[in-house]
């Protein structure tokens, strides 16, 4: 799965497409989830994270740019930076927690700014199709080019 692009028609299908994607995460991988709100961002996600081990129920951060839950011996973690977008003088240790061994770090609103998400591997863009329909981009690079130590 370099690359694919899909159409799901209702919500449950967006999880089970987050879920399959899940299948092809490990440890230190972060994903970047694209799309208008209501595209289904969370959506995905919340398949993803549940397909990877989480149990808790998965929801939007609100009150803090991320939530972690546990999977097992993993860490998922989730983060939305819709609201950090413009805020120039931010905490660079912002994300720390959320990123890097141990962990598998989901970002909605993944912003420029933030180079600790340039090592992305996994690239999902959203969008609306009219009703419930979503587009859906995967991108996914692959592992041998971008090894744990990719700088
Ligand atoms: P975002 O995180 O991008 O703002 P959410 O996942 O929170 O979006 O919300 C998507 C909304 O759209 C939910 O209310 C969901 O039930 C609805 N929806 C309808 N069709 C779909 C679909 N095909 N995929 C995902 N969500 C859908
Ligand atoms: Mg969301």
């Amino acid at each position: 799965m370099a690359q694919r692009s899909v159409e799901t028609t209702g919500p449950a299908e967006t999880e089970s497409l987050g879920a399959e994607l899940a299948g092809a995460l490990a440890d230190g991988d972060v994903v970047l989830v694209r799309g208008e709100l209501g595209s289904g961002k969370t959506t995905l996600v919340r398949g993803a994270a549940r397909a990877l081990g989480v149990s808790d129920p998965v929801t939007s951060p609100t009150f803090s740019i991320g939530h972690r839950y546990a999977a097992g011996a993993l860490t998922v973690s989730h983060l939305d930076l819709y609201r950090l977008a413009g805020l120039e003088h931010e905490d660079p240790a912002l994300l720390t927690d959320y990123l890097g061994p141990g962990r598998i770090a989901f970002v909605e609103w993944p912003q420029d700014t933030h180079v600790e998400l340039a090592g992305a591997r996994v690239h999902v863009s959203l969008s609306h199709g009219g009703g419930d329909r979503r587009r859906i981009e995967v991108h996914e690079l692959p592992r041998a080019l971008h090894g744990s130590d990719a700088s």
